[in-house]
């Protein structure tokens, strides 16, 4: 017998809409007034959808991070990054970039320039997931993972594909390394198409819908885009159900970690423990301690 049992669904949430760096559309569901830090995730941000004329593309500029990690997932479009550790690249729909900051770094992420001429469709995500105190001030870090490197797994009736970015899902195991343990995944569910996914018990586990729409965990609770599932912690897997009448693939991240169960002390771009920590972190800017982006030549 089958004693997993499945978590239920706790809230369903909708994304905020609001305008991030230089202006750029993002749907966020939070942090928001009713759920500040799913710990130890401190923010989600769904760049776009938004289809771009010619040089209407935009981002964010050079800015500072402090003492936790920036992951960016693209689906459609193309960006460019550089960094303070004389650190560039380009990411492509399906290339994954998870950035730990640690003790900082000053960074830009804008949009790359040939697709800033022509324009398009731009579509993508930013998850920023908390460091241990132990971890926060440690030398920044970058993983870079191109589309064909991200573990995929389809299931045998091709119903449900998944691409693993970080932990384990229906037999691939991530490439990329977490300092705690992380579960990032997006799965494609075709319409009517059901998966169980494990979750330890202690996780905090949410699901995020930008396509297509479905019912979420034992209480089978609906979910469409712009929505974020959050599961209880009551079960050792997660049910998602994509829509049977559905014309199109339910797509979903599906978010989980440990919990840190440390005090939270946030200002913009810095993440520490403390107040203090955060007065040193702006301070340390301020004083070129984080370094900055190299004039490009
Ligand atoms: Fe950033």
């Amino acid at each position: 017998m089958n004693t997993t049992k499945s978590r239920t669904a706790l809230d369903v949430l909708s994304a905020a809409t609001t305008f991030e760096g230089a202006g750029f559309l993002v749907h966020r569901p939070f942090p928001a007034r009713g759920l500040t830090d799913p710990d130890p995730f401190l923010l989600l941000d769904e760049m776009g959808p938004v289809e771009l004329g010619p040089n209407e593309a935009k981002g964010a500029p050079d800015h500072p991070h402090r003492g936790f990690e920036t992951v960016t997932y693209l689906v459609a479009g193309r960006m460019q990054h550089k960094d303070s550790q004389g650190h560039a690249g380009i990411l492509r729909p399906g290339d994954v970039q998870w950035m730990t900051a640690g003790g900082g770094v000053v960074h830009s992420e804008m949009p790359e320039n040939e697709f800033f001429r022509t324009g398009g469709r731009m579509h993508g995500f930013q998850l920023w997931v908390n460091l241990p105190r132990r971890d926060k001030m440690m030398r920044p870090r970058y993983q870079e993972i191109p589309r064909e490197r991200i573990p995929t797994a389809v299931r045998s009736d091709g119903k449900i594909r998944v691409r693993v970015i970080a932990g384990e899902a229906l037999g691939a195991k991530a490439v990329i390394d977490t300092r705690t343990p992380i579960m990032l995944l997006h799965y494609t569910l075709a319409p009517g198409a059901l998966v169980v996914q494990p979750a330890p018990p202690n996780y905090t586990v949410f699901a995020y819908v930008f396509g297509g729409s479905g019912n979420f965990g034992s209480n089978e609770r609906g979910g469409t885009a712009h929505q974020m599932v959050l599961f209880a912690n009551d079960g050792e897997a997660i049910s998602i159900n994509s829509s049977p009448d559905g014309s199109s693939d339910l797509e979903v991240l599906v978010i989980g970690g440990t919990p840190l169960h440390e005090p939270v002390a946030r200002y913009g771009p810095f993440v520490m423990n403390t107040k203090q920590e955060i007065s040193q972190a702006i301070e340390d800017y301020q004083n070129g301690k984080m370094g900055q982006i190299a004039a490009s030549t």
